[in-house]
């Protein structure tokens, strides 16, 4: 397939959330996990020019949401969910501002519930929904060309804990093993910390391979 896209990375918010504004040849494109500093956000896109069509969430944790709300108003772009954590946009609980001394009060309404195999379009762009339960029932990687936008599903080296409400290790262990025979991705964006290649994971990632596997925590 021949694909031009590009993608910007801005880490936001106290936990350095990757926010992902991802846009083809035209600048039309979608913002992931927008997870706070709003203004950072919008200037980003702003002096790139782009339009957006869609926020994307690959979770409903509080650290991915934080400017959802405010980036839709400012661009006109809607809201599309996983369905697994639809409950998320309102359950203190279950996006977990509640842990946090922050008082924001969340309430978000999803314009579209994403569901596996499901595709999105924006611009030229398709991307396809791969559920990966685990991290949050909800916990889905967007697929784009030889990109995999993996949220906290997978970390280079690592993965995302399993010990939150919704979280289940033995379910994140199956959608890891869905993630290792993955064909055709290359480069992988994970919701924190620096982007890597799954040939790197499979390789080094203990949760990928065999080398080792222990998720008590
Ligand atoms: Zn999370």
């Amino acid at each position: 397939m021949f694909l031009i896209s590009q993608y910007i990375c801005i880490p936001v918010g106290d936990l350095s959330t990757n926010c992902y504004l991802i846009y083809d040849e035209n600048r039309q494109g979608v913002v992931v996990d927008p997870g706070g500093d709003f203004e950072l956000i919008m200037s980003t896109i702003n002096k790139n020019k782009l339009h957006i069509k869609h926020v994307l969430l690959t979770h409903v944790h509080f650290d991915h949401i934080l400017a959802t709300q405010e980036v839709m108003d400012a661009t006109g772009a809607d809201l599309l969910v996983p369905s697994g954590d639809e409950p998320a946009l309102r359950d203190p609980r279950l996006n977990l501002i509640g842990y946090t001394q922050n008082r924001a009060e969340i309430n978000l309404k999803a314009d579209r519930l994403l569901e596996d195999g499901d595709e999105i379009t924006a611009g030229s762009l398709v991307f396809n929904v791969l559920n990966t339960p685990g991290h949050t029932p909800g916990s889905s990687c967007f697929i784009l060309g030889d990109l995999l936008i993996s949220g906290d599903t997978l970390f280079a080296g690592s993965i995302g804990r399993t010990d939150f409400p919704g979280g289940d290790s033995k379910i994140m262990r199956r959608s890891l093993e869905h993630l290792t025979q993955l064909e055709g991705v290359n480069t992988v964006l994970p919701g924190h910390g620096p982007s890597t290649t799954m040939q790197d994971e499979r390789r080094d990632n203990p949760y990928m391979n065999t080398t080792g596997y222990d998720f008590n925590y």
